[in-house]
């Protein structure tokens, strides 16, 4: 899925690493590779990746992601 590519900087996705516990369910959810952790914590390494799919806002325990499909 990693070639599928959609407009670069318009995705609304939004991650807040403070609130992150670092549970990695994002990063297994995420049909497009866009996030990795790092340091015990997600980190957004490809933005203009995303479809706003939502996956990783559903899953994620700690409302550390937003997205608000549509808006782009
Ligand atoms: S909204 Fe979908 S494509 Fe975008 S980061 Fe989340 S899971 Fe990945
Ligand atoms: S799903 Fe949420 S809490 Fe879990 S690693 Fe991703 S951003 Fe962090």
């Amino acid at each position: 899925m990693k070639e599928l590519r959609y407009l670069d900087e318009v995705s609304t996705l939004v991650l807040d690493r403070e609130k992150c516990v670092g549970c990695g369910l994002c990063t297994e959810v995420c049909p497009q590779a866009v996030f990795e952790m790092r340091g015990n914590k997600a980190e957004i390494v490809d933005f203009n990746a995303c479809m706003e799919c939502g996956a990783c806002v559903n899953n994620c325990p700690s409302e550390a992601i937003s997205v608000s499909p549509g808006v782009g």
